[in-house]
C-alpha cells in the first residue's frame, strides 16, 4: 500500500461539484453494453460493476495487449496463473496480515465514515457539516472466508488482496520450469480484493478489481537500473494506448510515502474529472519479498549466480497496474462530445487496436439486396476483424451508436455499391467517407490498424 497522492486525493474528495463528465460516461457505458451494476435488478451492490458486451471486449483488448507487451513478445518474462486462495501463512509472512491496513475515521454525529489518509480531519465532515471526528484507527483490508465446511477459525481464508504473492511463492517453480537466467520477470493478470474503507468515482476504486502485475527478479545492485528502466517502459505503455500524454505523469514517492522494504517507488497517474489518480506502481521490492518467504517458508528460494558462484536472494522490481483503472483511464480519455451539423455528436475515440468492434457494416437500406451484400462483406471480415453487421434505423441513428461504442470504421452498402461494387469506409473520428473496392476491404482495414 503506498498513501501517495494525499494532497491531490484530499482535493478530490473534497470536490462536491458535480462530476458532470463522470456522469455522462457511466451513463454511455450502461446505454451501450460497456459497464452495467453489479446485481443492477436488486438495487446493485455498492462498488460493484458487470462488464457487458463491448465492456468485455475492451477490457480483454487491454489484458492482451499488456500480455503481448509483457510476457509473449519478451524472452525475459514468463507467465503464471496462481489460485486466488492461498495458505493463510503466505500473507502473514508478507505483512499483509499486520500491515495492510488504512486508517478510519467516523464521524461521531452521522457515522459517515472516512479514510483517514483521504480528508482533512480539521475540517467538518462532508456529509452532515459538523466536526466531531473518532480517533482514528487501523482497519485491515483483507477479506476473508470460510474454506471448506466448518465455519471456525481454523478454516479463515483470505480473498488475496494482490497477485504478486503467487509469483513470490511459485519464484522457484517457475525459475526452474522455464530455466530462467537473471534478470528475467514472472508475469501474471488475475482478480483482487479488498475491503477498502470507501469506494468511488466508478470503477475506479471498488473491492473486486483485477490486477496486472509483473515481479521481474535482478541482482540486487542493478535494482536501480531496472527500476528506471521499467519506469519508463510503464509509462510508454500508456502512451502507446493512446492516452493523451499531457494527462499522464510520473510521480516519485517522498520518503515518507515509501513502504518500509521499497527503496525507491514511481506512480504513473493520469488527470481524471476528479484529479490526479495513480494507475499504477512501480517499486523497487528489494529482496523483502523472497527474504520473508524463505525466513517463513524455511524453503530455499534463492538464484545460483554463475559468476560469482553464490546462491543470491534475487532483489525484486514490480509493476503492479489495474486493470479496471486502465479501463476506465482509456474510456475517460476517449469520451468527446461535439456539434455536427447543429447536433450534439458523443463518440469515444479509442485506439482501433482497443476499440470493442473494429470496423461495422451497415446496408443502407433494407432493400434491393443491399442487407444480403453486408450480410457477405461482415461475413469475409469477421474472421479477420472484430466486426457487427447492423440493419436497425436509420443510417444517422446506425453511425452515432457506432461513435458511442467507438467502432473506428464504418462500412456503407448503397446503390452504388450494386453497380460498381464499391462501398463507402467512414472514419469515426474525421466522419470522411472515402470508396473502397469490396474486394480490397480487407487489405484497406488492415492498412490501417498497422
Ligand atoms: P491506492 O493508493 O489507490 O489505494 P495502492 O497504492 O494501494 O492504491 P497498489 O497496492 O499499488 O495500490 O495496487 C496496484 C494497482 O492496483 C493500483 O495502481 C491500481 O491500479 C490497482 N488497485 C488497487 N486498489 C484498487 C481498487 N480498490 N480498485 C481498483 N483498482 C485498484
Amino acid at each position: 500500500m503506498n498513501y501517495a497522492n494525499k494532497q491531490d486525493r484530499k482535493r478530490n474528495s473534497e470536490n462536491k461539484v458535480t462530476n458532470n463528465l463522470m456522469d455522462k460516461l457511466v451513463s454511455l457505458c450502461k446505454r451501450r453494453g460497456f459497464i452495467f451494476q453489479s446485481s443492477e435488478i436488486y438495487g446493485g451492490l455498492e462498488a460493484t460493476y458487470d462488464y457487458g458486451p463491448l465492456g468485455v471486449e475492451l477490457k480483454n483488448n487491454v489484458k492482451q495487449i499488456w500480455w503481448r507487451d509483457i510476457v509473449t513478445s519478451r524472452a525475459d518474462v514468463v507467465g503464471m496463473d496462481a489460485a486466488i486462495f492461498m495458505n493463510p501463512k503466505v500473507w502473514e509472512a508478507s505483512g499483509h496480515v499486520v500491515e495492510f491496513h488504512d486508517p478510519l475515521v467516523d464521524c461521531r454525529n452521522c457515522k459517515a465514515r472516512y479514510r483517514a489518509d483521504h480528508i482533512d480531519l480539521d475540517k467538518p465532515c462532508l456529509r452532515c457539516g459538523i466536526k466531531d471526528w473518532t480517533d482514528q484507527r487501523q482497519f485491515n483490508l483483507m477479506l476473508k472466508t470460510h474454506y471448506g465446511p466448518s465455519e471456525d477459525s481454523s478454516s479463515v481464508i483470505y480473498l488475496r488482496p494482490e497477485t504478486a504473492q503467487g509469483i513470490f511463492v511459485n519464484f522457484v517453480n517457475a525459475q526452474t520450469t522455464a530455466r530462467m537466467k537473471l534478470p528475467f520477470g514472472i508475469a501474471q493478470i488475475g482478480k483482487a480484493f479488498r475491503n477498502e474503507i470507501t469506494t468511488g468515482n466508478f470503477l475506479f476504486r471498488t473491492r473486486e478489481f483485477e490486477q496486472m502485475e509483473l515481479e521481474y527478479f535482478v541482482h540486487p545492485q542493478e535494482s536501480s537500473i531496472w527500476l528506471d528502466y521499467w519506469v519508463q517502459s510503464r509509462f510508454d505503455w500508456y502512451k502507446n494506448l493512446g492516452i493523451t500524454p499531457e494527462k499522464l505523469r510520473l510521480r516519485q514517492h517522498k520518503d515518507d510515502e515509501l513502504a518500509h522494504y521499497a527503496a525507491d517507488c514511481y506512480d504513473v497517474e493520469y488527470e481524471f474529472p476528479f484529479g490526479w489518480s495513480e494507475l499504477e506502481g512501480i517499486a523497487d521490492r528489494g529482496t523483502y519479498d523472497l527474504d520473508q518467504h524463505i525466513k517463513s517458508s524455511g524453503k530455499k528460494m534463492t538464484w545460483f549466480d554463475p559468476k560469482s558462484n553464490k546462491h543470491i536472494t534475487p532483489a525484486v522490481v514490480e509493476s503492479s497496474a489495474g486493470v479496471d483503472r486502465t479501463v476506465l483511464t482509456i474510456l475517460v480519455d476517449a469520451y468527446h462530445e461535439e456539434e455536427v451539423r447543429g447536433e450534439k455528436r458523443v463518440v469515444l475515440r479509442l485506439h482501433p487496436k482497443l476499440a470493442p468492434i473494429t470496423v461495422a457494416v451497415f446496408p443502407l437500406v433494407n432493400r434491393d439486396g443491399m442487407p444480403e451484400i453486408a450480410e457477405k462483406i461482415f461475413d469475409d471480415l469477421r474472421s479477420h476483424f472484430a466486426a457487427f453487421n447492423d440493419t436497425g434505423g436509420s443510417i444517422g441513428r446506425r453511425y452515432r451508436r457506432q461513435d458511442e461504442a467507438g467502432t473506428p470504421y464504418g462500412i456503407t452498402v448503397d446503390s452504388q455499391t450494386l453497380e460498381d461494387q464499391t462501398v463507402t469506409v467512414r472514419d469515426r473520428d474525421s466522419m470522411e467517407q472515402e470508396r473502397v473496392g469490396v474486394d480490397k476491404l480487407e487489405v484497406f482495414l488492415s492498412d490501417k490498424l498497422k
